[in-house]
């Protein structure tokens, strides 16, 4: 199907594109990658009045650390995370999520801002950021504030944005330097959306776990953090029983439907298989 039709604007900086933004209001829409848009307009689920292209605007597509804290630019793409070399170590769990992302099509247009704007449950940079601990950079005209992901994913599909904000940024804290993590995403075949996916991010400090983030793609109205396991972490040994303690609490976390990928039951299980194989990977990368 082809989409409705639409006003395509390609801005030449960010303020030309927050000054259309505000033109349009509610039938104006941000287009990055398209990955997730296009299709949407295609199948006429969305019929923006205008698209404003940020595909081309200078200096919002840098991946960097600074002052210890990651950032990453609103047209980084998913290949450019798969490829690059700062997300090893410390920022494993975003380095080892970008090459399960779709396919390379996807991985060479899509960008992982729009991801996160696009707030699809089963999006997987969602969860991966929220174990993380990150938060979004956003602007409007003359406005700028910074969103938790916590407070940022309001639903399928919603988030916190208004219609004329942009993400400008992805910013994720300092996590120390004994800091580990992992992606773990079952799909039915290479390319697929997550049957279910869990993020694990862990800091240690002294040998224990200073903080962990655990969060889940596919298994919820939105990304969620397993927020219990997450607490029942801080502070202990990652022993066995620790370990499975945190992927039972995880576990309990998801609320899962059965669908086409699988029962709810079913999909309650590979949480907590998952989340013991990203903690016991942590333990294992801790004491290595
Ligand atoms: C076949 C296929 C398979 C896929 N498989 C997966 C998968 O396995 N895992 C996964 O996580 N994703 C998957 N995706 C989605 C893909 O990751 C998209 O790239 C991503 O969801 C959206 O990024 P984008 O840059 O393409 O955004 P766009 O499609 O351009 O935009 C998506 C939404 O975000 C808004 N938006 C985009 N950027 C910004 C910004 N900077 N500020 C404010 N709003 C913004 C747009 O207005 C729109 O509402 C798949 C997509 C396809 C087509």
């Amino acid at each position: 199907m082809y989409p409705g039709r639409f006003e395509y604007f390609a801005p030449a900086s960010l303020d030309e594109a927050l000054a259309t933004l505000d033109r349009f209001g509610d039938e104006g829409k941000v287009l990055a990658g398209g990955q997730s848009l296009i299709p949407l307009m295609k199948l006429r689920f969305a019929s923006p009045a205008a698209l404003v292209d940020i595909g081309r605007l200078e200096g919002l597509d840098g991946l960097s650390e600074e002052d210890g804290e990651l950032r990453i630019g609103a047209l980084v793409r998913h290949r450019t995370c798969e490829r690059s070399d700062l997300l090893g170590g410390r920022w494993g769990v975003l380095g080892t999520a970008a090459p399960q992302i779709s396919d390379p099509i996807v991985r060479n247009m899509g960008t992982v801002a729009g991801s996160l704007a696009h707030a699809d449950p089963q999006g997987d940079w969602g969860a991966v950021l929220l174990a993380a601990d990150a938060r979004v950079v956003v602007q409007r005209t003359g406005q700028r504030r910074e969103i938790s992901l916590e407070d940022f994913f309001q639903g399928p599909f919603m988030t916190a944005l208004e219609p004329n904000e942009i993400i400008t940024e992805v910013r994720v804290p300092d996590p120390g330097p004994r800091a580990t993590g992992s992606y773990h995403k079952l799909e039915r075949r290479v390319g697929d959306y997550a049957t279910a996916g869990v993020a694990v991010h862990v800091s240690f400090s002294n040998g224990s776990v200073g903080r962990a983030g655990i969060a889940l793609t596919g298994v919820a109205p939105t990304n969620v953090r397993a927020i219990e396991a997450e607490a029942a972490l801080a502070g202990a040994q990652l022993d066995d029983s620790a370990i499975e303690e945190a992927a039972r609490l995880t576990a309990e976390a998801a609320n899962p439907h059965s669908d086409v990928r699988g029962s709810a039951d079913y999909k309650r299980n590979v949480v907590r298989v998952f989340t013991e194989r990203g903690l016991r990977a942590a333990r294992d990368a801790q004491e290595g």
